[in-house]
C-alpha cells in the first residue's frame, strides 16, 4: 500500500490498524501452535482459551454484571431480529418497537412474523430527524419487551441515554455504537451488536442476555435460534465463525488497552464533534438531526445540490478518503467514525471537506 487511505465506510468498517497487524502477523502460525486460527478445531483447548478469554475481557470492558449470558453468534446482526421475538414472547405475546428508522423497521418487519408487534413511538413517520421522547412512548398493557436501536446507522441518529421503560425487559440492537461507550448493562434484558462496525468482520454478533430470560423460546424455534443451546454450550454447538471471534478478541483487547470504553468515548466525543462543528459552521454541508440526537459514529450531511454528491464521493476518494457516498435509501454523504477511525482520519476529512467548499460553494 503506498498511500494512506481512511475508510469511512459504515461496515465492514475500518478496524484499529494495531488489530490488523496483529492478525497479519499471527496468521499463519497462531501462538507458536504452527497453524493459523482459521484452521483450528474450535473444540481445541487453544480456542477455547481464546473464546474464555474474549468473554473475560468484554465483560469487564462492559462491566456486564454475572446474571447475564454473554453468547457469540453467527448470522450478523439481522439474526437477532427474528431470534429476541422466537425467545423473548410466545406467537400471540405482544413486543413493543420504537421507530426511529431503517433498522428499526427492519426489525419490526421481522418480529411481526414471530408476535404481535405494537410500534410504541414513531408510527406512521417517513423520515427520522429525531428521537421521540420516551415520555411520549405509548406502551402497551403487558409487551414480552421494549425494543429500541440505540444507534440508526443509516439516519445518523443515536440515543444518548438508556430509556426508562420500569420493570419491562429492555431490548437495544447497538450494532452501529457498540464499544463506543459505556453501557448500563442491568437497565436491559437483551442487548446485542453485530461484528463489522466496531469491532471485527461481518457475520458475527455478540448477544448480552439477561439469564432469566433465556429458556423460554416458541416451540418451533430452530436450535441455532434459541439462546438456551447457546448458553449450554459456550456458544459451541455447531461450528462458530472462528476467525471472526478471533478478531473480535483481539478487538477486546486493543479496546483494553487504550483505556477501555471510557477512552472509546472520548475519542468518539472528540471526533464528531469537529466534524459536526465544520457542518454547524457553514451553508454549504448540512445536518438535518435535531443536535442531541446526533449520532457520533455516522456524521450523515447534504450538500447544496445533489448533483455533487458523486463529485465529493469521487474527489475524496482520489485523495485517499473512501466510502463517504450516503445509504442509497438516503444518499446525501455520511461519514462513519467508528473505534478504528483516527484523528487523522478525520482531520482529513475536514481539509477536504474545506477545500471544496471554497471551490464548489
Ligand atoms: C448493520 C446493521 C445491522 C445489520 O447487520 P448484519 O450483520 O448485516 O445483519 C443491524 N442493525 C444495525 C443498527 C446496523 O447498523
Amino acid at each position: 500500500m503506498s498511500r494512506t487511505v481512511y475508510n469511512f465506510g459504515a461496515g465492514p468498517a475500518m478496524l484499529p490498524r494495531a488489530v490488523m497487524e496483529r492478525a497479519q502477523e499471527e496468521l499463519l502460525d497462531w501462538h507458536g501452535t504452527g497453524i493459523s486460527i482459521i484452521e483450528m478445531s474450535h473444540r481445541s483447548p487453544e480456542f477455547e482459551s481464546l473464546a474464555a478469554e474474549s468473554e473475560r475481557d468484554l465483560r469487564v470492558l462492559l462491566s456486564i454484571p454475572d446474571d447475564y449470558y454473554v453468547l457469540f453468534l453467527q448470522g450478523g446482526a439481522t439474526s437477532q431480529f427474528a431470534m429476541v421475538p422466537l425467545n423473548l414472547t410466545t406467537a400471540d405475546g405482544t413486543a413493543d418497537y420504537v421507530r426511529t428508522g431503517h433498522w428499526s423497521d427492519k426489525a419490526i418487519r421481522d418480529a411481526q412474523r414471530h408476535c404481535r408487534v405494537h410500534v410504541a413511538a414513531g408510527k406512521g413517520l417517513q423520515s427520522f430527524t429525531t428521537i421521540p421522547d420516551p415520555q411520549t412512548w405509548e406502551l402497551s398493557d403487558a409487551p414480552a419487551y421494549v425494543y429500541y436501536t440505540s444507534n440508526e446507522t443509516i439516519g445518523g441518529l443515536e440515543f444518548q441515554y438508556t430509556p426508562d421503560v420500569g420493570e419491562l425487559p429492555l431490548v437495544s440492537d447497538m450494532t452501529s455504537n457498540f464499544l463506543s461507550r459505556p453501557i448500563d448493562v442491568a437497565r436491559h434484558g437483551v442487548i446485542y451488536a453485530g461484528a463489522q462496525k466496531n469491532y471485527g468482520p461481518s457475520g458475527f454478533v455478540v448477544v448480552i442476555v439477561r439469564k432469566d430470560l433465556v429458556g423460554h423460546a416458541q416451540p418451533s424455534t430452530p436450535r441455532l435460534y434459541d439462546y438456551k443451546e447457546f448458553a449450554d454450550s459456550k456458544s459451541l454447538i455447531n461450528t462458530p465463525p472462528t476467525f471472526s471471534w478471533y478478531m473480535a478478541a483481539l478487538t477486546f483487547e486493543w479496546i483494553r488497552d487504550q483505556g477501555g470504553v471510557a477512552a472509546m468515548e472520548r475519542n468518539a466525543i472528540r471526533r464528531s464533534d469537529k466534524l459536526y462543528r465544520i457542518i454547524d459552521d457553514s451553508d454549504f454541508y448540512r445536518n438535518p438531526i435535531e443536535r442531541r440526537h446526533r449520532s457520533r459514529m455516522n456524521v450523515v450531511f447534504t450538500l447544496p445540490d445533489k448533483s455533487l454528491d458523486d463529485v465529493f464521493v469521487k474527489e475524496a476518494a482520489a485523495a485517499g478518503l473512501v466510502a463517504l457516498k450516503g445509504h442509497r435509501v438516503v444518499g446525501g454523504i455520511r461519514a462513519s467514525l467508528y473505534n478504528g477511525m483516527p484523528d487523522e482520519g478525520v482531520d482529513a476529512l475536514i481539509d477536504f471537506m474545506r477545500d471544496f467548499e471554497r471551490r464548489h460553494g
